[in-house]
């Protein structure tokens, strides 16, 4: 049959067909992920999760040393209930989008609580569980409880709007991408084809340049066949994200403790803690007035230069202060020292701060 005829491009008349090749293809070229079972074992539903909820926004290379540390130190969901939050967050500090953090601490809390410590068994239970949206639920459901429910994450997404050359672009696509996986699932291997997506979206299938050539899918792949692979999957114009401009006020002790408090528990960077700061406005308050928020009355000096973090809704510049106290004011946050520094929920942007002001 050419290439390109109708017979390989409708999922409900092309069948299991594609399904089939990709998981031969898979059986041969899985990637080893230390959340991943071998061939022929049983996935851990805490592994999986744990791995699921990392890897949101996350790349796998960014997630596997998280991942591993957060094994070995809470090896199973009853072990992370019985952790401090901050603990968690900690551990999670630079990993970005802390609310996943926070509903991690409460989704274990549920199941250790409420479920006797084992993981509900089907999409429509885990999507009760705080974090768990309909592509965490429906990827764990299929890989740990082969429950044959289709989940396209970012790679799984590429390789459905070119194998079946869906033209409508990201996110407006995603529904019908959703519906033509579901289509081809296989029902007695769901979680390896959820997993084989991903596997060929990450190596052969990529963003940019896929290398169709060594692709097993290619005698399927209707935009193969049309040219379009490197056009497709079409995406919505990102926009431009807005500036915004603030302080940050480094108060340092004589062994060189930092003040720091934590920030509200809801909302951006929620419960992560924080040298004290100015609002984020669109431009820098001056210096007299950044004085006047400082958190306590010293000789603050600006920092030459300026620290930029890019958040998903907007862009920050913040300008450095510094004071160093003979001995401690006090406030509603605490000193830590040298040695907490490293372990302390402090994000990555909050690091930057500390960093430029000891520079
Ligand atoms: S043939 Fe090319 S575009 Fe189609 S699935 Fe394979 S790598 Fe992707």
């Amino acid at each position: 049959m050419a290439i390109g005829s109708k017979r390989h491009h409708s999922a409900r008349r092309g069948g299991r067909q594609p399904a089939l090749v990709l998981l031969t293809w898979y059986d041969a070229s899985r990637r080893e992920l230390p959340w991943r079972a071998k061939p022929g074992k049983a996935s851990d539903p805490y592994r999986v999760w744990l791995s699921e909820i990392m890897l949101q926004q996350t790349t796998v290379a960014a997630v596997t040393p998280y991942y591993r540390a957060f094994l070995k130190r809470w090896p199973n969901v009853c072990a992370l209930a019985g952790a401090p939050l901050d603990d968690i967050l900690g551990a999670w500090a630079g990993l970005g989008y802390y609310s996943r953090a926070r509903n991690l601490h409460r989704t274990a809390h549920t199941v250790a609580s409420e479920h006797s410590g084992v993981f509900p068994a089907t999409a429509a239970e885990l999507r009760k569980l705080p974090g768990i949206g309909a592509y965490t639920s429906a990827a764990i459901a299929a890989i740990v409880f082969t429950e044959p429910v289709a989940a396209l994450d970012a790679n799984g997404e590429r390789v459905m709007s070119r194998l079946f050359a869906v033209k409508e672009r990201l996110p407006k696509s995603r529904a019908k991408l959703l519906a033509l996986a579901q289509q081809i699932i296989p029902h007695d291997r769901p979680g390896d084809f959820t997993q084989a997506l991903m596997d060929l979206g990450s190596a052969i299938c990529t963003p940019r340049k896929p290398v169709c050539g060594k692709c097993p899918l290619a005698r399927q792949c209707r935009a193969f066949a049309l040219g379009l692979a490197e056009k497709l999957p079409r995406k919505m114009a990102k926009r431009v994200r807005p500036l915004k401009r603030g302080a940050a006020f480094v108060a340092l002790d004589a062994s060189g403790a930092v003040y720091l408090e934590k920030r509200p528990e809801n909302g951006l960077l929620g419960a992560m803690l924080q040298p004290p700061l100015s609002k984020w406005q669109k431009i820098f308050p001056r210096a007299a007035q950044a004085i006047e928020i400082a958190p306590f009355t010293g000789k603050w000096s600006k920092r030459s230069g300026i620290v930029r973090h890019g958040f998903t809704h907007f862009e920050l510049e913040m300008e450095v202060y510094v004071a160093r106290f003979k001995s401690r004011p006090n406030g509603e946050g605490r000193w830590y020292s040298p040695d907490e520094l490293p372990s302390a929920a402090l994000p990555t942007v909050m690091r930057k701060v500390i960093s430029h002001a000891l520079a």
